[in-house]
């Protein structure tokens, strides 16, 4: 029977941490929320976010616009929040309504404050293997495998999805650590037989019940990026957990799984902001 990766449980106690580090800051670091139009998913997100900076000690401002907020006051806002010195971190929550481009928003916030690693100068130098911020969802799942001691050095990584959020930066984190990688996606041909050649598996295709008890090498890792809404309202992932939980090694459950670890992974770079806004640049 696979080992659970129990994201939440390890996410609780990396907060204790970050709450200790936050404290010993001159001052709390501080979170600035760019939040346009009343996407129901999204309010949530944005309320599970300040809860969790409000429990590790980082102040979180929210600034609510309307859903036909214009692209200029929007490029204003983040302007202001780039020059704002009590600021160390900006998020603007995604998707944007309907009209409003994403790209220009992410591409002018400064790249000190962009504690979601989406500029490109940020992307550039993850590429690079300098990283400044971590991408929280690859960063997440490169933790909670390291917390349960599941080796990347050598070990075949197969990745279903490509997308910039997930699979890319996931890649270039698992070659920054000598991992063999192959980058799956909707084009790719024989998907069971590249999986079955894994280590480490990871999915993030939004695609539930995509990976199957077959596709999964006896012992390895597998870890469920995914978080698919079902017509119930409950959320599953990609893996058939219950086929696949006999076969894995190592297999995280959805939710409590990625999405805890992502969530922490953020609080982990608004504290690296604002250390490096305080001058100091230890982690
Ligand atoms: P996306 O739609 O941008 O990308 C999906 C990728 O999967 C694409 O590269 C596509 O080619 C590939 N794909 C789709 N169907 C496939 C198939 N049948 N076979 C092989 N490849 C296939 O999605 P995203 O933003 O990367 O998110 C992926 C999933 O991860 C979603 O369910 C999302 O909700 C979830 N997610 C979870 C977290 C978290 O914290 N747990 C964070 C980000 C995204």
């Amino acid at each position: 029977m696979a080992v659970k990766l129990d994201g939440a449980a390890l996410a609780a106690k990396l907060k204790a941490r970050i709450r200790e580090d936050a404290s010993a800051l001159s001052r709390p670091p501080a979170l600035a929320v760019v939040l346009a139009g009343e996407d129901a998913a999204s309010q949530i997100y944005v309320r599970g976010k300040e809860r969790d900076c409000a429990e590790c000690g980082i102040r979180t401002r929210t600034h609510r616009l309307p859903a036909d907020v214009s692209q200029e006051a929007l490029l204003a806002l983040i302007n202001d929040l780039n020059r704002d010195e009590d600021v160390d971190g900006v998020l603007v929550q995604l998707p944007l309504p309907e009209g409003l481009e994403a790209r220009p928003v992410l591409h002018a916030l400064s790249p000190e404050k962009d504690v979601d690693c989406f500029h490109p100068l940020n992307t550039g130098l993850l590429a690079l293997g300098e990283p400044r911020f971590l991408p929280c969802t690859p960063a997440g799942v490169l933790a909670l495998l390291d917390a349960y001691e599941v080796p990347v050095r050598r070990r075949r990584c197969v990745i279903i999805g490509r997308s910039h959020l997930v699979g890319r930066p996931l890649a270039q984190l698992f070659t920054a650590r000598d991992g063999t990688v192959t980058l799956c996606h909707s084009k790719t041909n024989d998907l069971p037989g590249l999986t079955r050649q894994a280590d480490i598996l990871v999915s993030a295709a939004g695609c539930p019940g995509l990976v199957t008890a077959d596709m999964v090498k006896p012992g390895a890792a597998v870890v469920d990026v995914s978080m698919n809404r079902g017509a119930d309202g409950k959320l599953t992932g990609d893996v058939d957990y219950p086929a696949v939980e006999p076969v894995a090694g190592f297999l995280t459950p959805v939710p409590g799984g990625v999405g805890p670890m992502t969530r922490v992974c953020l609080l982990q770079n608004v504290l690296r902001a604002a250390r490096l806004r305080q001058g100091e640049s230890r982690d």
